[in-house]
């Protein structure tokens, strides 16, 4: 068990600087996500916590030692891949062994230890198989098995359902967080699937070029989003963003534009200038009092709901609402949005403004 603390790191490939002062604190026994899309900086993060990468300039703590500069052979982490790379020729009991033994562990203490962590993963009767005539999942299990068995102070995975199909990464993500729920060591979980780490995670770090864009517990994440990027990375459809001109006083809960009166939470600072008004699709309904209004562009039916697209006077707008609501492709219809969930971003930086709504989420990442 350990916890993780990460202080303004920074890795630079010769002038390319992959990860930027990134800083966050993954609590023990903490199921942790890194998450963002390709090349933003999760794996060298990781491998820095690993001990694989030094960093250019900041500090790793493990429980509280400094690490950075420790070699990744005294800092007792198991890293999980994506591909992870098991002995062909030997059977599941060997694979899962041989870590033990390379330490020189008594062999009756290694079948105690093989046998727990095969009672863990439920990979009892496959121990005599050879790795070869396994399925993909089996493999991924015995993997995790072969990083389980040394019981290190945390886990470190990356990717690794990457290479699994759609239906079979889903039931493998519940596996491992079950796992985790059991075993409560202290993870951090490198992904660019958002569902993923909205499922997984107790905590996600959302990166983008190198640089942590906000931090902390999923339902913030995607509810409070701290900058149009994790706004627009995180949910599917992602945010609606309708941009104009506002002028309004701190603590207004409407802001105007044109004839109309879009409602949000109370800004604490008064705002003057461009503005983007953000709204997920779940937070728009259909109503024939509203004045703000769409024609109906198209619909996509999803079971009990339905993702309507609209083209407005801001641009297109996706709304999701319920399939036994009618809405007939070319119908003009009136558009309500829940203005206590709408986030409020400078159109310049792109971040979040204070409010009502975020408060202690952006001052705290
Ligand atoms: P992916 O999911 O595609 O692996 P990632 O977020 O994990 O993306 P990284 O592997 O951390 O991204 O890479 C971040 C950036 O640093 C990328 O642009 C990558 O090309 C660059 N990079 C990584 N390792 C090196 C290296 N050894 N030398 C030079 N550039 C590197």
């Amino acid at each position: 068990m350990a916890e993780i603390l990460v202080h303004n790191l920074c890795k630079e490939f010769g002038d390319f600087v992959a990860v930027q002062s990134s800083s966050f604190k993954v609590e023990d026994g903490e199921f942790f996500m890194i998450l963002g899309p390709s090349g933003c900086g999760k794996t060298t993060t990781l491998r820095m916590i690993a001990g694989l990468e030094l960093p250019t300039s900041g500090e790793i703590y493990i429980d509280g030692d400094e690490v950075g500069q420790m070699p990744a052979s005294r800092r007792d982490i198991a890293f999980v891949f994506q591909l992870y790379a098991l002995y062909p020729h030997m059977n599941v009991r060997r694979n899962i062994s041989y870590p033990l033994l390379s330490q020189g562990m008594r062999r009756a203490q290694v079948q105690e230890k093989v046998a727990e962590v095969a009672r863990i993963l439920g990979i009892q009767d496959i121990l005599e198989s050879p790795v070869s005539a396994l399925s993909g999942g089996d493999r991924q299990r015995v993997a995790l098995g072969r990083a389980i068995v040394r019981n290190p102070k945390c886990f470190l995975m990356d990717e690794p359902l990457g290479a699994l199909d759609a239906e079979f990464r889903a039931h493998m993500s519940e596996e491992l967080r079950a796992l985790h729920n059991r075993m409560g060591a202290t993870t951090v979980y490198v992904t660019h699937d958002q569902l993923e780490a909205m499922q997984m995670g107790d905590k996600i770090v959302v990166m983008n070029h190198g640089i942590i864009e906000q931090f902390g517990v999923p339902q913030d994440i995607y509810d409070k989003p701290a900058s149009m990027f994790v706004a627009d990375f995180i949910g599917s459809p992602p945010m609606n963003f309708l941009r104009f001109r506002a002028n309004v006083e701190a603590g207004a809960t409407a802001v105007p534009y044109r004839q109309h009166r879009l409602g949000m939470p109370a800004l604490h600072e008064p705002l003057e200038g461009d503005v983007v008004y953000g709204v997920r699709p779940e937070h728009i309904s259909l109503s024939d009092s509203a004045d703000y209004r769409g024609e109906i562009m198209a619909s996509e039916y999803l079971g009990t709901t339905q993702i309507i697209t609209l083209n407005t006077e801001n641009g297109e707008v996706k709304a999701r609402i319920s399939s036994s609501q009618p809405a007939r492709v070319g119908e003009t219809v009136g558009l309500e949005f829940n203005g206590a969930t709408v986030t409020l971003f400078d159109n310049q930086s792109g971040r979040a403004l204070r409010s009502e709504l975020n408060e202690g989420v952006l001052s705290s990442g």
